[in-house]
Order: C-alpha cells, then sequence, then structure tokens
C-alpha cells in the first residue's frame, strides 16, 4: 500500500514509523519538517503539502492536535486524494465533525474513518495500542492489515462516529475516575495513613484488582441488580462513614458527596436490598436510555480475554 501521514507528533511519530516498518511505501507531512527525520532514514519520502499527500496515497493517516486541524486539512485532501481511497483519522476528534466529514468525503467516493487511539506514546511505540474504528465496514477489513501495523487492538465499533465516541468516553471516565482518587487519597493521607501502605493495600483490594470497564459487566450491562453481591444499603454505609470521617478532618469531597447522594436516592426507592450498583440506574433514567445486554454476550467478550 502507498500510505501518506500527516502528524508526526507524539503518536503519530511512532505509528508512522511502524507503517514503514511493516513494509509500505510511506509518504509523510507535518508542520515540523524535522519530525520526519526518523521517516526520511527508515526510507519514507517528504511531502510538502497535504495536497500531495492526497494525490500519492491509497490511505491517508492523520494524527492531529484535534477537530480544527483535522477540518482545516480536510480541504486540501479532498482537491487530490482519488476516488476508491480511504482516510483513516487517528486523532481524538468529535463526532460530529467526523459525520460531517464522512458526508463531504463520501461525495466524492473517498471513505472517511474515524479511528481514534489508546494506549499512550509507550503504546505507540511498542505497537501495543488499542485503534477504535467507525466508518464502513467493508472499507475497514480492506485496510485492516495496514491498520495492524500500527496496534494490537485493532476493533471496529460501528458507523462513523463510533470511534469518536468510545474515545471520548474511555477518557472521560479515567478522568472523572482520576478526580475521585484524587479525593478519596486526600482524606486517606489526611486521615493519618502512610501514601505508600495505603497505595499497596487498595491496589490489591476488590476495585484494585478489578479491570476498570470489567466492572459494568455483571449487574450494569445486564440492567440486572435484585441479587445483591454487596446490598445498596451496606454500601450506603461504607460511604456515609468516609464522607463524615472526611468531614471530622476537613477534607472537601465533591465526587463522594454526589455519589453518597446518588446512593441515598436510590435507598428512597426501597432499593436497600438490591445490589449497591443500583444508583446507576438513576443516571440510566436521567439520560433516557434503558440498558440490556444478554449475558451470554458480555461472557463471550470477557472470555474472549483468556
Ligand atoms: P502532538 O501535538 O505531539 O502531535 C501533533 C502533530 O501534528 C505535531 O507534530 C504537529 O506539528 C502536527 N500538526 C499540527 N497541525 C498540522 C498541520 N496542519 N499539518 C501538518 N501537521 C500538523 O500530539 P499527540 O500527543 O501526538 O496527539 C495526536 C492526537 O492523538 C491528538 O488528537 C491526541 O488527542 C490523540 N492522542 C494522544 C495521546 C497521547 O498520549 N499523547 C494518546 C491517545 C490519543
Amino acid at each position: 500500500m502507498r500510505v501518506g501521514f500527516i502528524g508526526l507528533g507524539t503518536m503519530g511519530s511512532h505509528m508512522a514509523l511502524h507503517v514503514r516498518e511493516a513494509g509500505h511505501e510511506l509518504v509523510v507531512n507535518d508542520l515540523r519538517r524535522d519530525a520526519a527525520a526518523p521517516h526520511l532514514k527508515a526510507g519514507a519520502s517528504w511531502a510538502d503539502t497535504a495536497r500531495e499527500i492526497g494525490a500519492q496515497s491509497e490511505i491517508v493517516f492523520t494524527s492531529l492536535p484535534g477537530p480544527r486541524e483535522v477540518e482545516t486539512l480536510a480541504g486540501e485532501l479532498i482537491e487530490t486524494m482519488r476516488p476508491g481511497t480511504a482516510w483513516f483519522d487517528l486523532s481524538t476528534n468529535s463526532p460530529t465533525v467526523v459525520r460531517a466529514l464522512h458526508d463531504r468525503l463520501a461525495a466524492k467516493d473517498i471513505a472517511f474513518l474515524d479511528a481514534p487511539v489508546s494506549g499512550g506514546p509507550l503504546g505507540a511505540k511498542s505497537g501495543q495500542l488499542a485503534l477504535w474504528i467507525g466508518g464502513d465496514r467493508t472499507v475497514f477489513e480492506r485496510c485492516r492489515f495496514v491498520l495492524d501495523a500500527i496496534g494490537d487492538q485493532v476493533s471496529y465499533i460501528g458507523e462513523i462516529g463510533a470511534g469518536s465516541v468510545a474515545k471520548l468516553v474511555h477518557n472521560c471516565a479515567g478522568y472523572a475516575i482520576q478526580t475521585a482518587l484524587a479525593e478519596v487519597f486526600t482524606l486517606g493521607v489526611k486521615a493519618g495513613v502512610d501514601p505508600l501502605a495505603l497505595w499497596a493495600a487498595v491496589r490489591q483490594g476488590a476495585v484494585g484488582r478489578q479491570r476498570t470497564f470489567d466492572r459494568l459487566g455483571r449487574q450494569f450491562l445486564q440492567g440486572s441488580f435484585d441479587q445483591p453481591a454487596f446490598a445498596l444499603s451496606l454500601a450506603h454505609k461504607d460511604v456515609t462513614l468516609a464522607t463524615q470521617l472526611a468531614r471530622e478532618i476537613g477534607v472537601p469531597m465533591r465526587i463522594a458527596d454526589l455519589t453518597h447522594a446518588e446512593m441515598t436516592e436510590a435507598l428512597n426507592r426501597g432499593w436497600g436490598n438490591r445490589d449497591s450498583r443500583i444508583p446507576m440506574l438513576l443516571q440510566q433514567e436521567r439520560a433516557g436510555v434503558a440498558i440490556k445486554v444478554p449475558t451470554e454476550a458480555i461472557d463471550k467478550i470477557l472470555e474472549s480475554d483468556d
């Protein structure tokens, strides 16, 4: 494949090198020409403009800061990319923007797919990287062997924009959890526990040992809260004790106070003897969504990791 790659930054530099290492012809561009030094050394060629990349490539990849940069380049690429070619945007982008670009390019028979990545610079370098693809499934299948050169967890998520939605869900979860962890950890340290001892302890607890999103599999995704693995009334007591402790020693607990209020609201629905994940139903109500995934489908995904 003749591959064009625009954006040789922290992520793009490694990803483009992997494409070259897999034996594809590679033409690269970045605002900073010096960023291309390792690629040129590995046999890639340089293009001065996105227009040139578009004219020369069967597949174009972009790894750019965000929607504004991708939209700007689209104006150039759309002029020169040929019908039947494909553009995978590896940037973290807006689902609305990628859907609009998809439609604009489809009018010229150019496939646009969103393909945000997750794994950080170390993952980009080692190839332990997830790629979440949204767009035309046939184009995805056709180009998959090139995507496999970039990451070891390439998956098709759904229609255009689905990859970006998955990426935003993932990163927003990460930073919301980060905020909650900062809160509970300052509580623990101000309450007198050595930070290293605290960290060593909690990372081996029930929450610590479980993969973050696997937590959703049993109750929330299945819409099954009636068999309590841990009853809401007991969990409510624990969060009450933690937030009381925080008040005693003067630690503001924005996220924990909100969590406590959610759990109290759930208790007031009469859900005390149901599973402690049941406050998550309140958010489904507010969001206007009802989630119910068959157990077998969840098990199949969990088992595929083994
Ligand atoms: P970066 O700023 O290091 O790289 C962006 C590159 O794009 C730079 O080299 C810049 O010179 C180039 N660029 C900007 N505008 C351009 C233009 N008009 N033409 C050509 N080149 C242009 O950013 P990054 O950390 O590599 O992230 C790239 C994308 O990947 C972002 O959307 C980011 O959100 C996403 N991402 C980053 C990480 C991470 O850990 N860094 C992880 C996953 C996803």
